[in-house]
């Protein structure tokens, strides 16, 4: 931390951040799934200026075979940032901070799989930064989650990540990569919202107690956010692969091997008026 990063104010005098947000508001965000077409399922997200890709191959066979788990699956998680991902080159080979992140984003989603389904494979989750603006475990949460999803890999929730902190003295929610480096804290949280289970909560810098209490209700509200527009690309890609289906089916004459998703009410209808 510098002195001249120090003085920079982080709210203007409209009380705005400085990329105009609220302090509970999110940055924009965009989720796509089934990116990649080699991956058994994949994920790319858009959060602030953080774009990132999840691959997700498995369950596969495991190697090297030592490491199988008798009654579960292996899940290995690898989070990269690309050298050109951030201002200055990153140096190629994985930091410490990328081995943690792998970590820590593993230990996030693994209670929300059922890898007991899947004695001695493995899954495997990889994660790259192609650009990163602070919140990149967060961001690589949500979309490994819904690339683990598009894999059909069957969960008790999906995953939602989201930052929350202090800036200049208040709350912040999503916090920028300006926030992140020169704000008072930065509290990673992924969450599976639906069963209000916390899976992810580090924190970097200083918050009281109750700070802390006000910063995860802040946070909840970001979350849902995301949770609803996660849950919204993959019903989006199910209709997708229906309508796909139905398209591929041959028509059939006979009326019978016509399937119920095929017909609506409009059909209906039209079919009484012939
Ligand atoms: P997170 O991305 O989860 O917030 P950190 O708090 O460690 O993780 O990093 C904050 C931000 O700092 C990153 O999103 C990225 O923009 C930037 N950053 C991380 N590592 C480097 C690096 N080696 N060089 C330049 N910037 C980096």
């Amino acid at each position: 931390m510098t002195d001249s990063l120090e003085k920079e104010k982080l709210f203007d005098e409209k009380g705005l951040r400085l990329d105009g947000r609220r302090v509970d508001e999110l940055r924009p965000l965009k989720l796509e799934i089934g990116t990649l077409s080699r991956a058994d399922g994949s994920a790319y997200i858009e959060h602030g200026r953080n774009k990132i890709l999840a691959a997700v191959y498995g369950p596969r066979e495991l190697h090297p075979r030592h490491r199988a788990i008798a009654d579960r699956a292996l899940l290995r998680v690898t989070y990269r940032m690309g050298t050109f991902s951030v201002g200055e080159r990153k140096r190629p080979a994985p930091s410490r901070r990328e081995h943690e992140i792998s970590m820590v984003i593993r230990q996030a989603l693994e209670p929300m799989l059922f890898l007991e389904m899947y004695p001695r494979a493995a899954i495997d989750v990889f994660i790259q930064v192609v650009e990163a603006d602070g919140g990149s475990r967060c961001a690589s949460t949500t979309v490994a989650s819904i690339a683990l999803a598009n894999a059909g890999i069957p969960m008790r929730s999906i995953v939602t990540g989201v930052a929350v902190g202090k800036a200049d003295g208040q709350l912040v929610v999503d916090l920028s990569d300006l926030e992140d480096k020169i704000g008072d804290a930065d509290v990673p949280v992924a969450m599976a919202y639906g069963r209000n289970e916390y899976t992810l909560l580090q924190m970097d810098g200083k918050l009281s107690k109750e700070e802390l209490a006000k910063a995860l209700e802040m946070v909840e509200g970001a979350i849902e956010t995301i949770y609803e527009k996660q849950q919204q690309v993959l019903r989006e890609g199910f209709i997708q692969i229906r309508e796909e289906i139905s398209e591929s089916e041959e028509p059939s004459s006979d009326e019978g091997d016509v399937p119920d998703t095929e017909i609506d009410e409009t059909d209906m209808e039209s079919a009484d008026g012939d």
